[in-house]
């Protein structure tokens, strides 16, 4: 028997519990993508019940269906030229008010069925909210269902009204809607009636809300109608002039505000109907909390604490499985040292790939407990006061408090930083966010710093790392200032800072939340830093057949023949200090043969090409080969710097310290060098992300030129100073 099928949508404000609820329903049967076209993130998932196909889809999370920002436009634009059979409001009812916005705007809308989910029913529930269903669904002519997304609770009603509603024949347009005041119901009267005069039967949308959209002077809309409706389009948009010119000289106030207002006024009306709050409960908890989190003189230090806790987590609890993975990767490459026989593909494998893919999934744990602890940021409700304490501070950029969240979790990883520019409204203030991102130096090149500053700048190395940091976060600000006044002027876009109520996080979300942005870093740069390690190994591996400028070989032969006539000469108590002066010696002849090896490599080859631009910066040809690696990723930096130098790429090791003391390397290249990496060229995932966000090559490129550019010049400038002020 053939089955029915049903398209379902779900609409609602952020974190009113729309994924936990699209999770609950279609289980595991999801697929996650993004919509044609646009860089916002798709779940829609297929199930079987009742009886039906059901096709469910996650729509992003908005306030409003005013096109303001790209997740307004996707939901709106799905509801309307999609035309799901039926469209689910999920509500958050312990925060009735605002949800109803969206609400009220769908029933607007009124081109599909819509249910409300009053979902969070458990918090309103705790909080003494009281909510009459009955009464709700009557005022606004919608099916109401209480849920609990997060326990699983209503949702097989929800299911099934969902089906009954989409089986129904319920007229689309109804009947009851947000009224307007006079005047204004008044012209979009006028204004549908002309509609429905010129639209030629080819008119896809409800007449009324056109009229309103046109009223609001909806740039999207008038431009599809000019598409669809041809000719007349023209005479509808000069009527809607006309009928905009007429309101705005009757409020003297731009229609769109006053439809705003008058909307608001009708939710406050519906609130007033359905809603009670039981007097006993009504403190309010999150309040009580924000008087501390927020104050005037506490809310910062408090901030700065979280973020330095975040930041101390990150790397002190990191350590310990850090030293884990380590020596099991260690006992891994040893196994297969001892398994395989002496080959190149052996030496692929264990130079190449091993120490190269073993090199970045040491920092997992790092990466896991950071975005573990920007989950809970997130999910308690922090973020949102963070982003409202760097308010001030941002608006120094031109930007708002909200383009922090990208630029905080940019210490993390910009991959994920740049995704999150998603939630910003206007498309300049996400691209300004994206350009100044990078400069926040993300935690896979604090290995570099940790290295330089404690060989170069031993007893002032935490010193040195801050002020690394500064320099990045300064050049973000400065840069942020010099594109708002030049490349990307703009006004502010009207935002309201949301301070969504505390939660108590679940853990199960936290979880997923973490393991979401984890799993993409790990497959990102898994991928890109497997290939990258075959390539820079490859590089210094080929060509194979070097002539040598010294014979190593006989040399150490000589060695070895020395060896023998003192073991025989010497006496049985030398014989230990005999043996170990032999293998200091050959290593040292072995180091210096590797030495030289690389020097004629391919990859010695490239960084003497690049010397020239890199030396009035202080930096030799391997420092160049290693800053070209750490465009692959910037974890690559210190194993390059490991290889060249002829040691053993631990992160820690004394041996790469005690090689670049030995080097011509100085502190202030070395300044100069750490200066460089926090500025220079993103890493490819990142440049990969930047391209697919701004959907722009011109931006990608332009954010990689201005960064390299930017760093060259500061870093020439720091290392020239230090040299004229003698500091070595
Ligand atoms: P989305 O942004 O709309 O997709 O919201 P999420 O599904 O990510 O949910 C946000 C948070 O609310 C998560 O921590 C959920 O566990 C939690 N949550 C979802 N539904 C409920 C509910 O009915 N009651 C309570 N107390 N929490 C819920
Ligand atoms: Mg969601």
């Amino acid at each position: 028997m053939q089955q029915k099928s049903l398209t379902i949508a779900l609409a609602g404000n952020p974190n009113s519990g729309k994924t936990t609820l699209f999770n609950n329903i279609t289980g595991t049967r999801q697929k996650v993508g993004n919509w044609p076209g646009v860089t916002v993130e798709k779940k829609e998932g297929i199930i079987h019940k009742h009886g039906y196909n059901l096709k469910i889809i996650d729509l992003p999370g908005t306030y409003s269906l005013t096109p303001f920002s790209i997740e307004e436009i996707v939901a709106r634009n799905f509801i309307l030229e999609e035309c799901p059979d039926v469209v689910i409001d999920i509500i958050d009812s312990s925060n009735l008010e605002r949800s109803l916005y969206l609400a009220t705007q769908l029933r607007e809308l009124d081109c599909c069925k819509v249910l409300f989910a009053l979902n969070m029913a458990d918090l309103a529930r705790s909080r003494g909210i009281q909510i009459d269903a009955d009464k709700l669904s009557e005022l606004l002519d919608v099916p109401v269902v209480f849920t609990i997304g997060n326990k699983n609770q209503g949702i097989d009603i929800l299911l099934k009204k969902a089906i009954e509603l989409g089986e129904s024949n319920a007229v689309v347009p109804q009947s009851r809607r947000v009224k307007y005041s006079q005047d204004i119901e008044h012209s979009i009267a006028q204004l549908q009636n002309f509609i429905e005069e010129k639209k030629n039967n080819i008119f896809l949308y409800n007449t009324r809300w056109a009229a309103i959209k046109l009223l609001e002077d909806d740039k999207i809309i008038k431009e599809r109608i000019l598409q669809k409706v041809g000719n007349s389009g023209h005479e509808i948009l000069q009527q809607a002039q006309l009928q905009r010119k007429y309101l705005i000289d009757r409020f003297n106030d731009d229609p769109e505000i006053v439809m705003t207002d008058e909307r608001y006024g009708f939710i406050v009306g519906i609130i007033k109907e359905v809603m009670t709050t039981s007097t006993r409960q009504r403190v309010d908890i999150s309040r009580n909390i924000d008087l501390i989190l927020t104050n005037r003189f506490l809310g910062f230090p408090i901030f700065i604490f979280f973020i330095w806790a975040m930041f101390q987590m990150t790397f002190s609890l990191g350590a310990y499985p850090m030293q884990w993975i380590d020596s099991g990767i260690n006992l891994f490459s040893a196994s297969l040292d001892g398994l395989l026989p002496n080959s190149l593909l052996k030496n692929l494998l264990l130079d190449g790939i091993v120490a190269g893919v073993g090199s970045v999934i040491i920092f997992l744990p790092n990466i896991l407990i950071l975005f573990f602890c920007i989950a809970i940021f997130e999910d308690t409700g922090y973020m949102a006061r963070a982003a409202f304490l760097m308010d001030k501070i941002m608006h120094l950029i031109g930007l708002h408090g909200k383009s922090f969240i990208p630029m905080l979790m940019g210490f993390g990883c910009n991959v994920p930083a740049i995704m999150a520019t998603r939630t910003l409204e206007s498309e300049k203030d996400r691209i300004l966010t994206i350009l100044i991102t990078p400069f926040m130096s993300c935690s896979a090149k604090l290995p570099i710093y940790i290295i330089l500053a404690g060989t170069f700048f031993s007893a002032k190395a935490g010193t040195v790392i801050f002020a690394i940091y500064f320099i990045g976060i300064l050049t973000a600000i400065l840069s942020g200032r010099l594109f708002r006044s030049t490349l990307l002027k703009g006004v502010d876009a009207p935002f309201v800072m949301e301070l969504p109520p505390y939660r108590v996080p679940m853990i199960k979300s936290l979880l997923i939340h973490m393991w979401d942005r984890s799993k993409m870093f790990l497959k990102k740069m898994g991928g890109v830093i497997l290939i990258g390690s075959i390539i820079i190994w490859t590089l210094s591996a080929f060509p194979r057949n070097i002539t040598y400028s010294t014979d190593y070989e006989s040399q150490i032969k000589k060695v070895k023949a020395n060896y023998l006539t003192e073991f025989t000469t010497g006496n049985e108590n030398t014989k230990d200090s005999i043996e170990k002066k032999r293998d200091a010696a050959i290593s040292k002849i072995l180091m210096a043969q590797k030495a030289e090896k690389i020097e004629k490599s391919y990859m010695g080859k490239i960084g003497k090409a690049f010397e020239p631009l890199f030396s009035p910066i202080g930096i030799d040809w391997r420092g160049s080969v290693a800053l070209l690696s750490g465009f692959v990723a910037k974890e690559i930096v210190v194993s390059t710097l490991g290889i060249l130098y002829a040691t053993e790429a631990e992160v820690e090791s004394d041996a790469l310290k005690k090689a670049l003391l030995a080097s011509n390397m100085t502190s202030s290249a070395a300044l100069s060098m750490m200066v460089f990496v926090i500025l220079y060229l993103p890493c490819l995932a990142t440049v990969s992300t930047i391209r697919r966000e701004t959907g722009s090559l011109k931006w990608t490129l332009f954010s990689m030129g201005y960064s390299t550019l930017i760093a060259w010049g500061v870093a020439f400038l720091i290392y020239q100073g230090c040299r004229m002020m003698g500091l070595g």
